[in-house]
């Protein structure tokens, strides 16, 4: 018999401030289930009565679906005493944090459908309101001081709610009721604008923003502020904003990503499938890599170059619909000097323009809502039909990540220190930070230790197990270490940290085959790691089983960047002597070992053979190099056959890239087009990671699961073929996809490794 009980669930995951509990009455009431929801210190708690069968079908629904933005943890019920519910409400918020509990904190979410229609609507008390939002959209983390998340405990505490707001705020039934981030025109943030410089209020609301769309249409330049920073604005079309634009960002050459007013208008420029329509619009509005259209050539070539794709995305916040209706679509791109973080401050905003005067005019719309941390724009691209994610922020962080790792105690993981990333982690959860940039900065290491100090002290973490790369020099080991005030500080190998993090990520378990590409890392036998693969099993005890050969390069922060440099070292140890000076310097540098480090490093390799077919001689920016290499390769139709040669002593697995460099050159002397040998080269890896899988499980069967990690893996045209060679080999491939496979997705490794 069908007897109806009474049952207490409790929903775990990021379930706050993102209209959760609407959405679970709606669905309790189509389950059939009587009762009550309410919040509870960071869990949802259902108390309801109903059959067992109704029971179990809602949990599961549950499980699989729930609103953007969420993430569910765990759905657990127990049996309460029996209470006869007459129907399905929503109760008030209580806010007792549980012992054990760690917290959820909801990341900033974009401007929703009803709060955007409202604004566009002239009978609306709202209307044309650039700061509207309710009680499931509006800035979260990025305007939080602590929890519970209360206007109190946020940047909104400093606007008083008028009689309206407060009216709407308490009264039962709308969707600005308990909105933290309500405010309106007469009592909220209000829209500025000043000509860079120009102290004071400047102009305000309505003219405010006509001025700045004025400017923007004359091919001036407006720093916008955005959920958490600022952007500077200006009009793709226009040629001489946007190189004013790089000169102003220290002449970066990095393309610059472009807002547009929706994904119809998007189609007109890229190509957009339907997996990336949803990335867009997810609330993360990350700016998404697409591949240009023919029609994408009426923007200026300044935009993003020679690169076959568009960094686009859509509004998040009311005041970018406002500028994109009236003036979109612009270049959005994040307002700082190369390598610095993002600024949030209106006057530092302000006084940067006034150090960088253009010809044709710049100007800041701000307002008074305070942001509390910088958080630049998340970015995403879609690769083998998965999500890549390159840049972990806004809209994705603070939510977690689950783990399949049994974290008793509290761990602090600091990650890198090149794109860094720490994170925390306990309950089978981690919480990583946002992109803090390169912490050799000293702006992005404040940034970092700010930001420790902010999310341990928001979610109430008390590490009690910490751990580092194993590079002695890093700066982030060394930061661990004094926040462990003398506890051992686990340090652990870069490349054995990237293929961790794809199996963490995962949850993957038994034998599986590592592969972590990329630039460098510091290797276990002190050299300069870089094209590692591991055999993983459980024990966490990852063998290193095969690379690249180790060669002599050229060291440091300039080695890393001089192609050309680099290519000679390879030429040299390859047996081809230039008698160009560069050449004879490096040849000498190699002989004496002066500047020179032993290295298996894949993404160098990759460098040098950009250089070596005149693709880029140098890296302006991290990772051109590869980048312009494989956007020269997709010219290709038929690629030129290379491989490396490999050595196999039934141990280790070499691979010798020499040979290849040497074939390349003759390749070229004949005639060989650039374009395909780049393929072949790119083909050559895919072929070197294919070849290597099959021996190893031919050595032993049970490792028929590959990961895939490193930031040599951001390269589309090799990620794509490793994929394709091994799937086809019956192996199961995996990469990270919540976590960037650079090394912003290291701390997620290091967390799996020392539990
Ligand atoms: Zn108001
Ligand atoms: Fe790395």
């Amino acid at each position: 018999m069908n007897k109806n009980k009474t049952w207490k669930i409790t929903i775990k995951g990021m379930v706050q401030g993102i209209g959760y509990r609407p959405f679970v009455a709606e669905k309790a009431v189509q389950f059939g289930l009587r009762g009550r929801v309410i919040n509870a210190g960071g869990l949802v708690v259902v108390t309801a009565t109903a059959t067992e069968e109704a029971l179990a079908s809602f949990t599961s629904f549950l499980q699989d679906n729930y609103p953007d933005g969420c993430v569910i943890i765990d759905i657990s019920h127990v049996e309460v005493k029996y209470v006869d519910f007459q129907f399905f409400s929503i109760e008030e918020s209580v806010y007792e944090l549980q012992k054990g509990w760690i917290p959820q904190i909801p990341p900033d979410i974009p401007v929703c459908d009803r709060c955007a229609a409202e604004m566009r609507d002239s009978s609306n008390r709202r209307y044309r309101y650039p700061f509207i939002s309710c009680a499931s959209c509006g800035p979260r983390y990025s305007i939080m001081d602590k929890l519970p998340y209360d206007r109190c405990n946020t940047a909104m505490d400093d606007f008083l709610m008028c009689e309206s707001c407060k009216k709407e705020y308490t009264q039962k039934g709308g969707i600005r009721r308990h909105a933290q981030t309500i405010s309106c025109k007469d009592c909220g943030p209000q829209l500025h604008f000043n000509n860079a410089g120009e102290k004071g209020e400047g102009r305000i609301g309505e003219s405010g923003f006509d001025e700045g769309t004025g400017l923007l249409k004359r091919g001036g330049i407006v720093a916008v502020k955005d959920i958490g920073g600022y952007h500077l604005a200006c009009l793709p079309w226009n040629a001489d904003a946007v190189s004013e634009l790089r000169r102003m960002k220290d002449r970066e050459k990095k393309p610059f990503a472009v807002m547009f007013p929706n994904v119809d208008e998007i189609r007109k420029y890229c190509q957009v499938s339907d997996m990336e329509e949803k990335i867009l619009k997810s609330i993360a509005r990350p700016i998404v890599l697409l591949k240009k259209k023919e029609q994408a050539s009426a923007m200026d070539q300044g935009v993003c170059g020679n690169s076959p794709y568009i960094g686009a995305m859509i509004p998040c916040n009311p005041l970018q619909i406002m500028l994109m209706e009236e003036c979109g679509p612009l270049i959005m791109t994040s307002a700082n000097s190369s390598g610095m973080p993002i600024i949030i401050s209106d006057e530092e905003m302000n006084d940067w323009l006034k150090t960088k005067p253009v010809s044709c005019g710049s100007g800041i719309l701000w307002n008074e809502r305070d942001i509390r941390i910088p958080l630049d724009d998340s970015v995403i691209k879609i690769v083998a039909g998965r999500q890549q994610v390159f840049r972990r922020a806004r809209g994705m962080v603070p939510l977690p990540i689950k783990l399949n790792a049994n974290a008793t105690e509290q761990i602090f993981a600091a990650g890198g220190d090149l794109k860094a990333c720490f994170c925390f982690a306990g309950d089978g959860v981690a919480y990583l930070s946002q992109y803090l940039g390169d912490i050799e900065e000293e702006g992005a290491e404040r940034l970092y230790r700010y930001n420790y100090r902010r999310i341990k002290s928001l979610f109430g973490f008390k590490p009690e197990k910490f751990a580092a790369d194993a590079h002695p020099l890093y700066r982030s080991a060394k930061i661990a270490e004094q926040i462990a005030e003398g506890t051992e500080v686990i340090r652990l190998q870069h490349h054995r940290c990237h293929a961790a993090s794809v199996i963490a990520e995962h949850g993957l378990e038994g034998s599986i085959i590592g592969v972590a590409f990329d630039g460098t890392g510091y290797g276990d036998d002190g050299t300069i790691w870089g094209s590692e693969i591991f055999l993983c099993g459980d024990d966490k005890d990852y063998k290193r089983i095969a690379h690249l050969k180790p060669l002599k390069l050229i060291g440091g922060n300039e080695g890393a960047r001089n192609c050309q440099t680099m290519l000679c070292a390879y030429m040299d140890q390859a047996g081809i002597h230039g008698d160009d000076e560069t050449a004879k310097t490096v040849a000498a540098a190699l002989k004496n070992d002066i500047n020179t480090v032993t290295s298996t490093s894949m993404g160098r390799l990759f460098d040098a053979v950009s250089a070596l077919l005149g693709v880029c001689r140098y890296n302006d920016y991290e990772g051109e190099a590869p980048i312009e290499l494989e956007n020269e390769a997709m010219k290709s139709e038929e690629p030129y056959p290379l491989n490396f040669e490999i050595e196999d002593d039934g141990e280790s697995i070499i691979g010798n890239p020499l040979p290849l460099i040497y074939n390349i050159v003759e390749a070229r002397s004949k005639g060989a087009v650039v374009c395909d040998l780049a393929m072949g080269f790119h083909m050559a890896v895919a072929d070197f990671v294919a070849e290597t899988c099959r021996r190893l499980r031919k050595r032993d069967d049970s490792f028929d699961q590959v990961v895939l990690s490193g930031g040599t893996f951001q390269n589309r045209i090799l990620l794509e073929r490793v994929v394709e060679l091994l799937e086809a080999d019956g192996f199961s491939v995996y990469f990270n996809e919540s976590v960037p496979p650079g090394d912003g997705g290291i701390c997620l490794g290091q967390v799996y490794l020392c539990v």
